[in-house]
């Protein structure tokens, strides 16, 4: 009898305490104060595996129905495309998540939600481009800006969504003549990271960089003293704003094929969409919130409401081959 109770209890134990396991190809900082936020909540133990998006897809495939992972997390249309095409992921049900994440950041066959979401905007000099002369992205390949536009190279994700989008929008054709016009207004040849576009422009080359938003956010927090002169003598711009809107790109979650805690893993997508968890990777990363009840950090609100693009992020993910040949022709390294 006793031998019995104590079984009990030890399985009720387990049970409140539970564990999720996560892989996630995302690096930051901000989600490790989610986790440990959500643990101290419900005692839930969070273990992670941190890898890059290919060797993590390899991991999940080879491990099949055996696999550990309950929660997978990655950043980007194409990865959360390619893990659900994969058929590595199984729709989650969730009232909570439904309600917080409008249906616009989430797949529509509810195999991820979307978690948090980043803008592809212009950084730009003041001194050397009038903001009136700005619009949309491909505007951006006018003869006026011959010279002046820095952006990093077309097989960095970033850019090969940028690609695929325009490609969801304005088709083929359309898109292969703008690559092409773009790249020969290319301040130079494109090399390093989205933030180094940025930095060129205050060590004097080129005038407008086409980066990701956070990056300035970040660069606001900066001790590199060329980060800071960035932050403080650039300027934002949200492109297409009378045309669809800006592009925008974005993280989620999904619960995996052979999740084996499947509970714990609807409560911690639950969690990452709630406002608390919401404000720390907003205010830590400098990303957009998909739950609007959420804040973003005061630097970003500081830039203004900008309307995003609603093109669905899985026909911008369907694109994304297309997009790496139309860079090759259009010779944009
Ligand atoms: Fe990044």
């Amino acid at each position: 009898m006793k031998k019995l109770a104590l079984t009990i209890l030890t399985s009720s134990v387990l049970l409140a305490n539970g564990v999720v396991n996560v892989y996630t190809s995302r690096h930051y900082d901000s989600d490790k104060i989610v986790f440990d936020a959500f643990t101290a909540k419900t005692g839930i133990k969070v273990n992670l595996v941190q890898d890059k998006i290919d060797p993590l897809i390899t991991k999940l495939e080879q491990e099949g129905k055996d696999t550990q992972a309950d929660l997978f997390m990655t950043v980007g249309a194409g990865d959360l495309y390619k893990t659900k095409s994969k058929g590595l992921l199984q729709p989650y049900s969730s009232k909570i998540v439904d309600e917080k994440v409008p249906a616009k950041f989430s797949d529509k066959d509810k195999t991820w939600a979307g978690v948090t979401y980043r803008a592809r905007v212009f950084v730009y000099d003041p001194k050397q481009i009038n903001e009136k002369d700005l619009s949309t992205y491909e505007a951006l390949a006018d003869e006026k800006f011959k010279g002046k536009v820095l952006t990093r190279s077309s097989t960095a994700s970033y850019n090969r969504h940028l690609i695929a989008f325009m490609i969801a929008k304005d088709g083929l054709n359309q898109t292969q003549d703008w690559a092409k016009k773009l790249v020969a207004n290319f301040a130079r040849e494109p090399k390093g990271n989205d933030r180094d576009q940025a930095k060129a422009i205050v060590s004097g080359t080129g005038a407008i960089a086409i980066m990701n938003s956070y990056y300035l956010g970040r660069m606001s927090v900066s001790k590199d003293p060329i980060e800071q002169e960035v932050f403080k003598n650039l300027k934002i711009f949200f492109p297409n704003q009378n045309d669809g809107g800006t592009h925008i790109n974005i993280s989620g979650a999904g619960i995996t094929k052979y999740a084996k805690n499947v509970k714990e893993a609807t409560a911690l997508m639950e969690f990452l969409v709630s406002k608390e968890a919401q404000e720390i990777l907003a205010q830590t990363n400098y990303e957009f919130p998909v739950n609007s009840e959420a804040s973003p950090a005061d630097v970003v609100k500081s830039w203004g409401e900008f309307k995003a693009s609603e093109i669905d992020f899985n026909e911008i993910a369907k694109n994304l081959e297309t997009a790496q040949v139309v860079a090759d022709k259009a010779l944009w390294k």
